[in-house]
């Protein structure tokens, strides 16, 4: 890990700084759009696959999307943008030497490097109690899991074969994950008792930050949908033939072997510049990365609004005068649950709606993004 605080000038007033980009998150591909970037810096984005938008997830799930409403390639946008695309993961990183070590073989030399690496599930499926051998576990990131659920699910519906489902943890995941298994399963037009679902949660209820009126009406939501909401405390018991692990998201696995410095069980630790800390012109982004004194829920939309201060900080450290600008989180976002039947639950700060009209904004709001990152092409 570099110690070095001082911004620093790339070696070559030759050849344009490179600036290596790991992980198609939300924030980088905003830097796709950025042409001052673009211009500035060679780039190269590193990523095994494409980019997913959770915003979506429950909806190919119940069957609403197909999964390539649902997905980005990043290769197109690349070679439009004129950026390199390198199909492969970090997997090694010296930030003195700046060098990448990729799960290639190849070492990618950087001048200034961006993690936006996303997270994994918290739990292992190994840490899960399982009660009967014939168990699937399922775990909801990354994105394409839910993908496999869903084909799953729909071979069993089609051989007509009764299906039984525990979602741990009812948080918006929880409860989005239900009601999109729910939803499929009647487009499937099951006999009445071919599919149980049972939402478990640890003694608050679903979404226990909501104001009580939603949950309310969350509840009879709900409850209109046959889904079985279960406090864990008083009920142990679990023979479902699928569990899909909704407890919440942790940092990407293996962070460690990076030597960067961490937050404990949060991530990547950065300063209000996205910067990591103790490093010269590396940067963190999304939800690998954690704001010091300001913990985040794991949220696409942490990721979007940092985008702007990502592009603006990456130029300004070619400068050694540029001031670099802060990340300010807002003080409450839009949370939009997804219920699945056109119906959804809109939530911000102490305001709530549910209905057909929070689930159209939803759609919205979600084909608007995927279309704004799309229109690269
Ligand atoms: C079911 C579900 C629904 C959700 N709904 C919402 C919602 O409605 N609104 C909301 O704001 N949030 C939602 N979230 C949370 C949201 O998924 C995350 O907060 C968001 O995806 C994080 O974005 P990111 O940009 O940090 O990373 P991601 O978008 O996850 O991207 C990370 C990228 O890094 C790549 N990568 C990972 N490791 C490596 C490596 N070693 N080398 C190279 N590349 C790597 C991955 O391939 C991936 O492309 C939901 C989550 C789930 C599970």
């Amino acid at each position: 890990m570099s110690s070095t605080t001082a911004r620093s000038r790339p070696s070559s007033n030759s050849r344009k700084p490179r600036l290596l980009l790991i992980g198609a998150g939300h924030a980088h591909l905003h830097l796709l759009h950025q042409r001052p970037l673009l211009s500035r810096f060679d780039i190269t984005l590193v990523d095994p696959g494409a980019f997913w938008y959770s915003g979506l997830a429950s909806g190919v799930l119940a069957g609403d999307h197909s999964p390539s409403t649902d997905r980005i390639d990043p290769a197109a946008i690349c070679h439009a943008q004129g950026v390199s695309l390198v199909r492969a993961r970090l997997c090694g990183l010296n930030t003195e030497a700046r060098q990448a070590l990729l799960s290639n073989g190849a070492s990618l030399s950087f001048d200034r490097l961006g993690l936006n690496l996303g997270s994994a599930p918290a739990l292992r499926s190994s840490d899960h109690q399982a009660s009967g051998d014939k168990q699937t576990h399922w775990q909801i990131k990354p994105i394409p899991h839910l993908l496999r659920l869903r084909h799953s699910l729909e071979r069993r519906f089609r051989r007509r074969q009764s299906v039984s489902v525990e979602i741990l943890g009812a948080g918006a995941s929880g409860v989005e994950i239900a009601c999109a298994i729910e939803a499929l399963g009647r487009r499937h037009q099951l006999a009445a008792g071919a599919l149980t679902i049972c939402l478990r949660h640890r003694g608050s209820g679903p979404l226990p930050e909501a104001p009580a009126r939603a949950r309310r009406y969350l509840l009879a939501a709900l409850e209109r949908r046959g889904i079985l909401v279960v406090d864990s405390r008083h009920d142990r018991h679990c023979s479902a033939s699928d569990i899909v692990d909704a407890t919440g998201l942790g940092p990407p696995r293996g962070l460690e072997r990076f030597g960067l410095p961490v937050v404990d069980g949060r991530g990547i630790a950065i300063d209000p510049s996205l910067k990591v800390q103790g490093t010269d012109g590396v940067f963190a982004s999304g939800d690998c990365a954690a704001l010091i004194d300001h913990p985040l829920p794991r949220l696409g939309v942490h990721g979007v609004r940092q985008g702007p201060v990502l592009a603006h900080n990456l130029i300004a450290s070619l400068d050694p005068k540029a001031p670099l600008t802060s990340y300010r989180p807002p003080a409450r976002a839009l949370s939009i649950v997804n219920l699945g039947h056109g119906e959804a639950l809109a939530l911000y700060g102490n305001a709530w709606w549910g209905g057909r009209l929070a689930s159209r904004l939803k759609h919205h709001l979600d084909l608007s993004f995927m279309q704004r990152t799309r229109n690269l092409l």
